[in-house]
């Protein structure tokens, strides 16, 4: 497995509760942080537990829904099922990495892969020999590149898709539990409780140059409640990127999480998403059927992709945003229909209803 974050540690553990042996090399020393907002939804919270894995008490913030707030308009809703948790990176990392040394996944941190050999990887310049060799190196991942799984031809590209993000912690006692998503002109910020008393704050936008607290200036109420919050961990930035990769395996070489695409962190989905291919591609790595993955993980991506088009459509379009928000207050029940979309609950029958009505009360507004 090269990468032990996430997506690295959940694969591992799923090979080896099908009784694969499974080495992880992870460059970095645990536990590991990365900027995120560190929102795990109650489907991402289900997709953990099918590895055995629930977040002690005290390790995380449950929150009940989630809540958009844009030009003093306010929409809210709780998800239809499940609790959901803020969690700091470093302890899901801390929480993953010890159960997968106590499933017998064999960890070597600070141990940098560095190529792809015909009969493994090498690992600080060392073969490690495997039948498969796992890409779980995240959205920049040299693995993808090494075995020729990055798309080329005319969208090759995904530097029109790239967005900036940065992210800091504050001592302040949460005042929701709801994840709420603050919309501006420029930027979107989340904010998600992580403990009794710290938030993470996380700013995505176009732009490079646009860091935390310029972007704040956009939000005076959230400015107001952060004020005097001591800042808890230093800011630090990130890029998100939504990529679609042709094909996701070559050879032994299969790619999961980050690594094998992935949709704009606005959705939140992101751990979910890595977290179910994980589960997949354990039960594919013991039948030895990588094409099998590769339909299931583009099924997979299909419900977050829809998502990140729709909140990245309503980030680029100010006008129609405020009314979509409009129709949101005016009518929680669709904003309660598209949350349960976004957390995979509800038939296709059910988002096609909210649709016409999110479009009908669109064309009324
Ligand atoms: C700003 C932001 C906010 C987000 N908010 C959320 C959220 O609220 N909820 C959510 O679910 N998702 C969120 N996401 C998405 C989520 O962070 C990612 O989907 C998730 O981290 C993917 O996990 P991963 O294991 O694939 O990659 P990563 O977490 O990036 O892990 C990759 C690992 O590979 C290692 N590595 C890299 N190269 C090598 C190498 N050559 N050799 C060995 N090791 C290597 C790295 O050290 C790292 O540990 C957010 C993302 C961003 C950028």
């Amino acid at each position: 497995m090269v990468g032990g974050g996430p997506a690295g540690l959940a694969t591992a553990i799923a090979a080896r509760r099908h009784g694969l042996s499974v080495v992880v090399a992870d460059g970095a020393i645990p536990p590991i942080d990365k900027p995120c907002g560190e929102g795990l939804m109650p489907d991402g919270v289900e997709a953990l537990h099918q590895f055995g894995i629930k977040i002690p008490d005290g390790e995380a913030y449950p929150f009940r829904g989630i809540r958009f707030v844009s030009g003093g308009t306010t929409a809210e809703a709780r998800f239809p099922r499940g609790t959901a948790y803020g969690i700091r990176r470093t302890h899901l990392h801390r929480i993953m990495a010890d159960h997968a040394a106590a499933s017998g996944v064999r960890m070597l941190w600070q141990a940098a892969v560095t190529g792809l050999h015909p009969e493994g990887a090498l690992v600080a310049g060392e073969l490690v020999r495997a039948r498969w060799v796992v890409g779980a190196d995240g959205s920049g991942s040299r693995v993808r590149d090494w075995a020729r799984l990055d798309r080329r031809g005319s969208d090759a590209t995904p530097e029109k898709n790239l967005r900036f993000a940065f992210r800091r912690h504050y001592r302040v006692a949460p005042w929701t539990d709801f994840m709420e998503l603050h919309w501006g002109h420029q930027c979107q910020i989340y904010v998600t409780p992580v403990s009794q008393e710290e938030v993470c704050v996380a700013l995505i936008s176009s732009s490079p140059k646009l860091r935390l607290e310029d972007g704040l200036g956009e939000f005076p109420e959230l400015c107001a409640r952060l004020e005097n919050a001591e800042p808890t961990s230093s800011e630090r930035g990130a890029i998100t990127v939504t990529r679609r990769l042709p094909r996701v395996y070559r050879g032994r070489t299969v790619l999961v999480g980050d690594a094998s695409g992935g949709v704009d962190a606005i959705t939140g989905e992101g751990l979910c998403l890595a977290f179910r291919q994980a589960a997949l591609l354990g039960d594919c790595l013991l039948n030895g059927n990588l094409a099998q993955y590769q339909d299931g993980h583009r099924t997979l991506i299909r419900r977050p992709a829809l998502m990140a088009r729709m909140m990245l459509f309503m980030a680029k379009h100010n006008h129609l945003r405020r009314r979509i928000m409009r129709v949101f207050q005016s009518s929680p029940r669709s904003f309660a229909g598209m949350l349960a979309m976004h957390v995979g609950e509800g038939s296709t029958r059910n988002y096609i209803s909210n649709g016409i009505a999110l479009g009908w009360e669109l064309l009324k507004a």
